[in-house]
């Protein structure tokens, strides 16, 4: 699944993982819990990170490789924010072909720019299980998570404008080719993300 940010990728691919039993695998949230726990990967990736850079693909490429032998990965998985360039597309199919497998479709949530402005601008965040809310859907209780009552604040990325811009700028330079990609592929499945949460779960489970 790929999509600008504040696309809603977050959101859907808890309830994408949730319908279908398979694992959410989301490479932001491995790098930001990295970072968090002061790991090796950790100390390479910050850097990008904070400054809305992309990780490098040889890194993020091998982060992947190695999520994906995890037991859990059998039946399926999601993977939500890589690739994120036709590069780490062509590296994840020759990851899967190794392993005889293929992807099923490849979703884009489409959000134009303004609505991914605003949607980041409020946006909050488990700091704990990265589970998502907004400042027009909080958690029940004073800003602590409703999963794991961890403490729900914004991400430091979507604090600086700056880093915000370079994002949505990356992912328009960098990302969005993956359309024709897969699309020359045949497995492309466009999704509109400015409707209700909910709408756009529906049309994702039609697209799928
Ligand atoms: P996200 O939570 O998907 O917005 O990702 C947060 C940050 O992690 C991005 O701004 C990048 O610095 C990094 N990142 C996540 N996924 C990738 C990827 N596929 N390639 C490179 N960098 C990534």
């Amino acid at each position: 699944m790929f999509g600008p940010q504040g696309a809603g990728k977050g959101t859907q691919s808890a309830r994408i993982a949730e319908k279908y039993g398979i694992p959410s695998i989301a490479t932001g949230d491995i790098f930001r819990w990295a970072i968090k726990g002061g790991t090796s990967l950790g100390g390479k990736v910050k850097q990008y990170v904070e400054a809305g850079n992309l990780v490098p693909d040889e890194l993020t490429i091998e982060t992947v490789r190695e999520r994906l032998t995890a037991d859990d990965c059998e039946e399926g998985f999601l993977l939500d924010g890589f690739p994120r360039s036709v590069p780490q597309a062509e590296a994840l199919d020759e990851i899967l072909a190794e392993k005889d497998r293929a992807l099923d479709a490849a979703l884009v949530l489409q959000v134009p720019e303004e609505v991914s402005l605003r949607r980041l601008t409020g946006r909050r965040v488990c700091s704990n299980c990265g589970r998502n809310y907004s400042l027009d859907s909080p958690p029940e209780k004073n800003w602590t998570c409703d999963v794991c009552g961890g403490p729900v604040t914004p991400r430091a990325d979507d604090e600086d404008e700056e880093a915000i811009r370079a994002r949505l700028r990356s992912y328009h330079d960098t990302t969005e080719p993956l359309k024709v990609y897969y699309g020359e592929k045949g497995i492309l499945r466009e999704v509109d993300g400015t409707q209700s949460p909910d709408d756009v779960f529906s049309s994702i489970v039609s697209a799928l």
